[in-house]
């Protein structure tokens, strides 16, 4: 670049960034504007000579990240100076510690909440989930920290095109699976709805481009319509001197698509497509709940409301802090069409979600929604050693959950999500309620822990002293806050049969004169088919696992070679008491998806696949040959040379086909080939390998060969292919050499 080049983008920058402080009206005081200028100053420095993908300055990305703080976030000072210092940490060599000593604690310490984290991290856990989970726990510290991510993920989505394909389809997921939900569950509308749009366009760019002329067209033919239908509206209002706005307003491209596939219904039939809002500035005088429903009042005059499609949340906020009063009412040409009606301030809010309600904060005497979900989150983040990507599960779950009031026996109201049961109730209002709980009374009605709760429910909780923790409550909690509850419950017991089970082990070691080392409890590890040290300690612990056999263990050679490959199990069910005491124990072959194939081989006279009862027979050379149990080969095989059999049993099988046959016969009939080939070609478990189709008479008879993954994917599609008209049987055929 030229030294005018580098002059021409200096100025376009700097223009960029006053247009930034124009969007920032609270930016524009001396003193705050000093300290904007000053990071900008440093940001621009700092960023010297780096680039976006696209090309263009690294520095706009900051500027842009903060005008859309400012403008569609509401954020103020310190929000837009730590969004132009956001990357700073991260990508260049100031440190938090420098910023902090610059720009304060505050600033260092959001800026400190938006650098991703770094390290190693084991196996287990996921990078990407530790990291949202340090965005949760900073978020609750300063909220501002999320707003800025959600600003900076808005302009990296924005600009996406420049990415080549596989991290676009990353971050498109990354955007759907946590910072969508997010953004709605700070009533963040509109981003919301951006960054889901955006998704799908990467995601699925032509059902993206297909519907967003569908939309374009239905909104040129909807003008006339909310013409005509608002005009007696207007009309009315203005009569009672009401100052106001009514607008027409379409559903997001991704919620209509949504919407499509819950409901499975193509475009033309979602009727929801269009909803008419009613924007009031409220008259002093009266409660603003009151004033919403009179307008409701004055509209439901013109047109007839839908019975039960009628929502209140100016009574009762959604936990974001939405506000409005909303209804179906029947329009002029027969058609149903959605009214919102809201003040001013309850815009603003729906649409900018918590910066607005900051400003209008104190405006109303209770507690806000949206802190008492902050401090629900608080909450749940409280068990620093709940696994990472388990906790964003459980979150996430919560993210999207619609939800449901209900009712303490006082009349309190509780927001849940939806699906939650009595259990999950208990929970919310205590953690030892919860421990203790053994019953419930749904609106005086006694009923179990199990009990799903519907909106509108009073629920009375039953408590016991004696009552301890369930493993299986998990089966039927469904908000994070229960479901961390109870798995802590068992991680402290857990914790305890562990150590108990490592010292049972250390005391048998400890009478014949040895210690724990890593070379014994290799081969301990090694005879019980288990990875982790916990595991064994936990099983000895609980007394699964008994020790009598510990010499023989300890003393035998290292095994053949194939063993290194296959897990080997002792026994059927290590409980069984009975059949272990005298019996000797058998071992047995477990094979799953990850194993090396080459050890094994399947025998060509029975092809089992998996699912199959199998056993393996171990031949002069090593090499495992798989049988299925019902194969007459292997059942000689048993008779004669036992001592080569080994139980064998599948463990997963998903990843792996496996070759099988079936035969078919039925009504020879045009087209019934093509049928069968189709259902077969739309199976995705299935793969074909080679078919072969016979006729006469009238009668057809057919072979199929098939790469499959198991037992139930083929009968699943034996089934399917039973369902065609014609076909009058189809069965598996064993022996398939050819
Ligand atoms: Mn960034």
């Amino acid at each position: 670049m030229t030294k005018t080049d580098w002059e021409e983008e200096d100025k376009m920058i700097r223009e960029q960034f006053a247009a930034l402080i124009e969007a920032c009206p609270r930016c524009q005081t001396p003193e705050n504007l000093k300290l904007v200028n000053k990071a900008f100053e440093l940001a621009h420095e700092a960023h010297i000579g780096m680039r976006r993908k696209s090309g263009e300055p690294y520095i706009l990305h900051p500027i842009e990240v903060a005008r859309i703080a400012a403008e569609e976030i509401g954020l103020g000072t310190k929000g837009i100076v730590a969004s132009i210092l956001h990357d700073v940490v991260e990508d260049t060599d100031y440190t938090v510690e420098d910023l902090q000593s610059i720009f304060g604690e505050k600033i260092a310490s959001i800026v400190a909440g938006l650098t991703k984290l770094e390290g190693v991290f084991d196996q287990s856990s996921s990078i990407q989930a530790e990291n949202f989970r340090k965005l949760l726990l900073t978020m609750v510290e300063d909220v501002r920290v999320i707003l800025i991510k959600l600003a900076d993920r808005l302009h990296n989505m924005r600009t996406l095109k420049s990415m080549p394909e596989h991290k676009q389809l990353k971050i498109a997921g990354e955007t759907l699976y946590f910072y969508a939900p997010l953004a709605h569950r700070l009533g963040l509308y509109t981003i919301k709805s951006e960054l889901e749009d955006l998704s799908l366009k990467y995601e699925l760019p032509q059902v993206y481009s297909d519907l967003s002329q569908k939309v374009k067209d239905s909104e040129e033919q909807h003008i006339d319509f909310i013409k005509s239908f608002k005009t007696p509206i207007e009309s009315r209002l203005q009569s009672e001197g009401y100052e106001f706005e009514v607008i027409g307003r379409h559903k997001s491209i991704y919620s209509i698509w949504s919407k499509m596939q819950k409901k499975n219904l193509p475009f033309e039939e979602i009727y929801d497509v269009l909803a008419i809002r009613v924007i009031f500035t409220p008259k002093s005088n009266l409660p603003e709940k009151t004033q919403c429903w009179a307008i409701y009042s004055m509209i439901t005059d013109i047109y007839k409301p839908k019975p039960d499609r009628l929502r209140d949340w100016v009574s009762t906020p959604k936990a974001n802090g939405y506000e409005a009063l909303h209804s179906t009412v029947m329009g002029p040409n027969g058609k149903w069409v959605e009214i919102q009606i809201r003040t001013k301030r309850m815009d603003e809010i729906a649409e900018r979600g918590f910066a607005a309600h900051w400003k209008y904060k104190g405006q109303k005497e209770k507690e806000s929604e949206l802190d008492k979900w902050l401090e629900k989150i608080k909450e749940s983040l409280d068990n620093p050693d709940a696994d990472s990507l388990e906790f964003l599960d459980d979150f996430k779950l919560n993210l999207f959950a619609s939800e449901i009031m209900i009712f303490t026996p006082k009349g309190e109201v509780r927001v849940l999500p939806k699906g939650s049961t009595a259990l999950d109730f208990a929970f919310d209002i205590h953690t030892d309620i919860g421990y203790k709980c053994i019953g419930a009374k749904v609106n005086f009605k006694l009923v179990p822990l199990s009990h799903p709760l519907k909106s509108g429910d009073q629920v009375e909780i039953i408590t016991s002293e004696k009552q301890q923790p369930k493993y299986d409550w998990l089966n039927f909690v469904t908000t994070a806050k229960a479901k961390t509850r109870i798995k802590n419950a068992f991680k402290e017991e857990r914790k305890a049969i562990i150590s108990k089970g490592e010292k049972i082990l250390k005391d048998t070691l400890h009478q014949k004169k040895l210690t724990i080392n890593s070379r014994i409890l290799k081969k301990i590890l090694e005879f019980h088919n288990i990875s982790k040290r916990d595991e064994l300690y936990f099983k000895i612990g609980k007394g699964t696992i008994e020790l009598d056999n510990l010499p023989k263990i300890l003393s035998a050679k290292s095994r053949n070679k194939w063993i290194r490959y296959w897990k080997l199990n002792f026994g059927k069910s290590t409980s069984d008491k009975e059949d272990k005491a005298d019996q000797p124990k058998k071992k047995q072959l477990v094979l799953s998806d990850n194993e090396d194939q080459d050890n094994f081989t399947i025998s060509d006279c029975c092809n089992p696949i998996p699912g199959d009862d199998i056993l393996a027979v171990q031949d002069e050379n090593d090499k495992i040959i798989l049988h299925s149990r019902k194969c007459p080969v292997a059942l000689k095989l048993m008779s004669s040379q036992g001592h080569r059999i080994i139980s064998a049993q599948w463990e997963s099988h998903k990843i792996l086909s496996y070759l099988a046959m079936i035969n078919l016969s039925g009504i020879d009939q045009m087209g019934i080939v093509s049928k069968i080939t189709k259902v077969i070609s739309e199976d995705q478990n299935v793969n074909m390998r080679s078919l072969n189709f016979e006729s006469h008479d009238g009668i057809f008879e057919g072979k199929i060969y098939l790469y499959i993954h198991n037992t139930e994917d083929l009968n699943n599609l034996i089934f399917n292919i039973m369902k065609i008209k014609g076909v009058h049987n189809v069965t598996r055929q064993d022996r398939i050499k050819n």
